[in-house]
């Protein structure tokens, strides 16, 4: 049983009808940019607990989840009907091992997220260590309707601090949108638009790939990933994909 620390949301956030964003603050135990906190509500007298990545970055005052509606889920409904000033419950430790000092060396760094999985990303993109281990980072970013897209204006200010070395590619795949690819993640890597795009390839010798999202996204690619070669990288064996599941 998990010892729940009494946290307190200070903001909320709605991008659309179903996508929000919590800020609350909490006495968790410091962690690494990529990690994911188990967060809590009593209800009908359970605690119901999911784990959710942190999208602030450890240096933050207070942390921030991102998070969407599943209709049926028993958790989910009841976070989005939260305000500021309520009460939520938070596990004190992080954990997860979505985290750039897991990554082997590489020279280029490949983050592939659905919907609410860039979360993990944003977190690592705002912490300076990241830029010091990789000459170039690859945000891409996978999403049914443009409003979807969410940490635009995050996304911005990394684009403006490290040109050289980002590219963020928006891929939306049930809309035209100018600046964005209008294709799955696989369809992007085998038609080549996203290595065009980003002006490097994903390859077994220089590049890491981080996945996070829906599992169907991280199988596909994960399968397409080691016709190149290209392996899930584990401690005892390293390689070049580290992945995280959500659903
Ligand atoms: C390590 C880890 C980190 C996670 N971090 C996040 C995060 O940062 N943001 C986030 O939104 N979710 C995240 N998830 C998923 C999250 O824990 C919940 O499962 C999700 O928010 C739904 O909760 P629920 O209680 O409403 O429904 P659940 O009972 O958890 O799920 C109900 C059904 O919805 C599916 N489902 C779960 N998540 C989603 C989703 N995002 N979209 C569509 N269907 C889904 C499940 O597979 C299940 O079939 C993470 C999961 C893991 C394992």
């Amino acid at each position: 049983m998990a010892d729940w620390l009494t946290g307190k949301v200070t903001q909320k956030r709605q991008w659309t009808e179903r996508l929000f964003s919590l800020r609350f603050t909490a006495p968790i135990n410091s962690f690494k940019a990529g990690q994911f906190v188990r967060v809590a509500l009593e209800i009908d007298g359970e605690i119901v607990a999911r784990p959710y990545s942190l999208v602030s970055s450890p240096a933050d005052a207070e942390n921030e989840i991102f998070f969407n509606i599943v209709p049926d889920g028993p958790l989910t409904p009841k976070l989005a009907e939260l305000s500021p000033g309520d009460e939520i419950k938070v596990a004190g430790k992080p954990s997860g091992l979505l985290t750039v000092d897991q990554v082997p060396i590489a020279r280029h760094l490949w983050m592939l997220a659905t919907g609410t999985g860039v979360g993990p990303f944003i977190s690592i993109l705002k912490s300076d260590d990241v830029w010091q281990r990789f000459e170039k980072i690859v945000l891409v970013y996978s999403v049914r309707l443009s409003s979807e897209l969410a940490y635009q204006d995050d996304l911005a200010g990394v684009n403006r601090l490290y040109r050289q070395q980002f590219s963020f590619i928006p891929l939306i795949t049930r809309e035209k949108q100018q600046g964005a690819i209008n294709r799955r993640v696989t369809d992007a890597i085998v038609s080549g638009d996203l290595e065009q795009q980003a002006g490097i390839t994903i390859s077994a010798d220089d590049s890491h790939v981080m996945m996070c999202g829906n599992s169907a996204m991280i199988a596909d690619v994960m399968a397409l990933l080691e016709g190149r070669n290209m392996q899930k990288h584990l401690r005892r064996e390293p390689g070049h994909i580290t992945i995280e599941k959500y659903h």
